[in-house]
């Protein structure tokens, strides 16, 4: 239903929560960590395309949520086709939560944004990014490439948005998957402004 990175993100937020609550000496600082998110929400989403030199004509707007997506059902991102080696560049600031290589995505990077969304860059030849690395729109966090489940395919950024705390006005039970768009954002929503 939701991704590891949101599961992880609420069980944090909510243990955390939890804990300062349970105890009477730190019961008073229980609303810290709410008052951290409000202000997160607050940060303006400065965004721009997450691939040196890409345009609005490099990723196909009808891509996002495409079905049938092999064993993804849905596709919950885009894909912006440049060629092997081109920098992948950080859309938003934030903060780089973690790189991963293997499964689907292959080389993987996470950053956390403002607004609490999550961005994922999958498919890179090679990573530049490193966890906690702080990150500005157009900073170099890796290179285009076809790793994963792109192997065979031509070279592309794979870029998902996805948020923790659910837009419940996105959802959408008449299409497949309808659920879960309210914990996977459209990228294009942002990008083609
Ligand atoms: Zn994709």
């Amino acid at each position: 239903m939701i991704t590891i990175t949101t599961r992880r993100f609420l069980v944090f937020l909510l243990s955390t929560i939890g804990f300062l609550f349970r105890n009477k000496s730190t019961r008073k600082y229980t609303l810290i960590p709410i008052l951290v998110i409000g202000l997160g929400f607050l940060l303006p989403q400065k965004i721009i395309i997450p691939v040196r030199g890409a345009t609005t004509s490099d990723w196909d707007d009808h891509s996002f949520w495409a079905y049938p997506w092999g064993s993804s059902v849905t596709h919950k991102g885009i894909d912006i086709f440049k060629p092997k080696g081109t920098d992948v560049i950080s859309s938003t600031y934030g903060i780089a939560i973690y790189t991963h290589e293997g499964g689907k995505g292959g080389k993987t990077v996470m950053v956390l944004g403002p607004k609490w969304r999550f961005h994922y860059y999958a498919h890179l030849d090679t990573v530049d990014a490193f966890p906690f690395q702080p990150l500005k729109p157009g900073t170099k966090i890796g290179t285009v490439g076809n790793t994963g489940n792109a192997v065979g395919k031509p070279p592309h950024l794979h870029y998902a948005i996805t948020t923790p705390f659910p837009y419940w006005w996105l959802r959408d039970p008449n299409i497949i998957q309808g659920n879960r768009k309210m914990f996977y954002l459209d990228p294009d929503t942002w990008l083609r402004e």
